[in-house]
């Protein structure tokens, strides 16, 4: 019996395994959709486990499948599970699961990009920005082709502090091809120091938890998969708009093997373009001659201050963009390839 004034530890009842579902509900993972499934709950409990104690905990899950995670998160004992799945197929199965946690599971037949985590959990968990992070946390297994346009439009949510991120600072237990993680944790000097390096670990703190083989997953990818956690910062390392910031980070990742001045340059349009480059540099205190991922945070920082000064001394500079300017160029130097190009569009 449970000890008086304490809730009674929750624990699914038996069930088919994961296995058996795929089977009972021919499951068959497709891979057009990078469909791969995890069958291993020591494996799934392990991923679960990254995300903190989950007890009373609200969760989306996002991309259930076959439903091992899922199986992992209601036994971590949590108040409320919503799970959004894209694929129709998945969903008896899913059904079975919310059978036998009563009044615990909420299944969305939808997609995870479009879906609007703004009205998902009820709004006393709401805590703000400055305060612990919610009890709501967002776990997934996601596709590799979901997971990384997903975090970059959470991270624009993080700055921007809607979507998921309405309810404060969120916490995000996901996914990636171990390469992709690497590139969200890399420090400066990394060999896979990147643009999102720079647009993730100004916004959260970024941890790597731990590597997945491909072979743990059915069927096997031909990549190896890694963890990773993400907890919003209450201070974002750069204070400017998600926009400014992701345009001066492209910019410098733009020519990755070059001096970060090449990068910088295309900030502005032909015309000034030495001029202005020498201006930002000297007033941002960088080295020209740094390469991209040689670049620290700070440096990163007084780039995007420097810029936005200048943006609001030139308010047409944001909205320069250096591809259209080359495409014009272009079209006056040979107008008819260009109708030709226009007409094929
Ligand atoms: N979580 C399961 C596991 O670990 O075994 C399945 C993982 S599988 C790599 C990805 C899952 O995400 C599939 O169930 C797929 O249908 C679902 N999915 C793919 N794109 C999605 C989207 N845009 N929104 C929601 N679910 C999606």
């Amino acid at each position: 019996m449970a000890a008086a004034g304490k809730a009674a530890a929750f624990h699914l009842p038996p069930l088919p395994t994961v296995g058996e579902i795929i089977k009972l509900f021919r499951l068959r993972a497709q891979k057009e959709l990078s469909q791969n499934f995890l069958l291993d709950l020591r494996l799934t409990d392990k991923i679960v486990r990254q995300a903190g104690k989950l007890k009373n905990a609200y969760v989306c899950e996002v991309g259930p499948g076959p439903g091992g995670i899922t199986r992992s998160i209601l036994n971590a004992g949590v108040q409320q599970l919503l799970l959004v799945e894209k694929d129709t197929r998945f969903i008896p199965g899913l059904q079975m699961l919310s059978e036998a946690a009563p009044g615990k599971v909420r299944i969305v037949h939808g997609d995870i990009l479009t879906y609007k985590m703004e009205k998902a959990f009820p709004n006393h968990l709401k805590k703000s920005w400055e305060d612990e992070p919610p009890n709501i946390h967002i776990i997934g297994n996601l596709p590799f082709s979901v997971s990384t346009p997903l975090i970059i439009k959470w991270l624009e949510n993080v700055s921007k502090r809607d979507g998921p991120f309405t309810y404060g600072r969120t916490q995000m237990t996901l996914t990636f091809q171990k390469e992709v993680a690497e590139r969200l944790t890399a420090n400066t000097g990394g060999k896979q120091r990147s643009r999102l390096s720079i647009m993730s670990q100004h916004l959260c703190t970024v941890e790597s938890c731990f590597v997945i083989p491909g072979q743990a997953f059915v069927p096997k990818p031909d990549v190896d998969v890694a963890v990773v956690h993400f907890t919003p910062l209450v201070q974002p390392k750069i204070q400017q708009p998600f926009e400014l910031v992701e345009k001066v980070v492209q910019s410098v990742f733009q020519f990755r093997r070059k001096y970060c001045c090449r990068g910088v340059e295309i900030l502005f349009p032909e015309r000034e373009r030495l001029k202005k480059t020498e201006q930002l540099m000297m007033a941002a205190d960088v080295d020209p001659t740094l390469r991209p991922v040689q670049l620290t945070m700070s440096h990163f920082r007084n780039l995007c201050n420097t810029y936005r000064k200048m943006c609001d001394e030139d308010p047409n500079l944001f909205a320069y963009n250096y591809r259209e300017e080359l495409r014009q160029k272009k079209r006056k130097r040979s107008p008819e390839s260009t109708d030709r190009l226009e007409e094929t569009v």
